[in-house]
């Protein structure tokens, strides 16, 4: 009898489930329309889906993410048509860096439309809006018909999915879906370009830099992530802590490897580095390849539970888009790095 008894109570306790193929779109489509939570692959990182019109269905992606109100979400469409409809106006800008970029990992900023609730802004008057590359989180936001919201799919502050098992270890027993699309490929966030003040600027790098953006608009961007206190009233989401793994971390130079314990999980490249301790996870030298690696190493450091994760600092790279990578890169490692 109680067998039988845990054997219910088992089957009641809510857990996150990974689905694959069409059945798994379908049953997004379902739990959306029900004002559900569903996290679904992109080519960034794994995101945290609710219908982005329904501001009820959004709180609960900030309760589950444990997000605080001040920090906006990014809406996800399926293409220009769609980003329109969340917008007061489609700008010419936006044309021309959507046709470069989308479906790709850049997000625009927009003066909202009427239709966004206010929650989903930070009830600011602007609204961050993009077009994922990845063919799942396509066919779920076109089968829905309506943009949903993408925050990545992990408890606030923590290191962010890059496959559907971080998503299941970063939430525990909750009632979630997890439509697998595998591992993401480009392995970091969007880069964040704000159209809607009289400059254009990056507010988060990421794999596409702002020269490249400026390239597109003709003009000259600047990525003004340094700039703390216009960071903070633009784009609240990229100070403070971040992407910490539970375990302290710190960025480390090539030469101080060799120095590491046994208790030290190092994330190298340098193909010299020989530790006399530690555990030794490999990163790969090409930038790009590092960011889609970057956050799978991270999970994998914290779960071997060693005193500490070093990270060697990555390579330099030549060309401008190594640049840009590898900014965005330490932007995350830096706010990584902690204790
Ligand atoms: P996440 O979805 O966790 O990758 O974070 C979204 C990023 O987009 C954060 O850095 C936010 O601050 C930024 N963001 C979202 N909406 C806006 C907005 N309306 N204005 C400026 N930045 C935004
Ligand atoms: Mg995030």
């Amino acid at each position: 009898m109680q067998r039988l008894m845990n054997k219910f109570k088992n089957r009641m306790r809510a857990m996150t489930e990974i689905l694959e193929g069409p059945t798994a779109i379908a049953t997004g489509v379902d739990r959306l329309t029900n004002g559900q939570l569903v996290a679904f692959p992109t080519e960034t990182v794994y995101g945290l889906g609710a219908d982005a019109l329904d501001g009820h269905a959004v709180a609960k992606v900030f309760a589950l993410k444990g997000r605080p109100a001040t920090n906006p979400l990014i809406v996800h469409v399926s293409g220009i048509q769609m980003a329109k409809t969340v917008v007061a106006q489609w700008t010419q800008e936006a044309e021309l860096i959507a046709k470069a970029y989308w479906p790709g990992p850049v997000t625009l900023v927009l003066t909202k439309a009427d239709c966004v609730p206010g929650i989903v802004c930070a009830n600011g008057d602007t609204v961050a809006v993009r077009c994922p590359a990845h063919p799942c989180a396509l066919a779920l936001i076109e089968a829905f018909g309506k943009p949903i919201v993408g925050p990545s799919a992990n408890p606030s502050g923590r290191i962010s999915p890059t496959t559907p098992e971080h998503v299941a270890d970063g939430f525990g027993d909750v009632d979630l879906i997890v439509i697998d699309g595998g591992h993401c490929r480009a392995g970091i966030e969007s880069t964040v370009v704000d159209l809607a003040g009289d400059i254009s600027k990056v507010l988060r790098p990421g794999i596409v830099g702002a020269h490249a953006i400026g390239e597109t608009l003709g003009k000259s961007v600047e990525c003004v992530t340094q700039q703390a206190e216009d960071s903070v009233a633009r784009s609240p989401g990229v100070v403070g802590a971040h992407y910490q793994p539970r375990t302290p971390t710190k960025l480390a130079s090539t030469g101080l490897l060799a120095s590491a314990s046994e208790s030290v999980v190092l994330l190298a490249w340098s193909t010299d580095v020989h530790p006399s301790g530690g555990t030794l996870i490999s990163m790969p030298q090409d930038l790009g390849q590092y960011a889609s690696m970057l956050y799978r190493a991270l999970h994998q450091g914290d779960k071997a539970s060693q005193d500490s994760i070093w990270i060697e600092e990555p390579a330099i790279g030549s060309t401008a888009q190594d640049q840009a990578i590898r900014a965005a890169i330490i932007e995350r490692l830096d706010r990584a790095a902690h204790g």
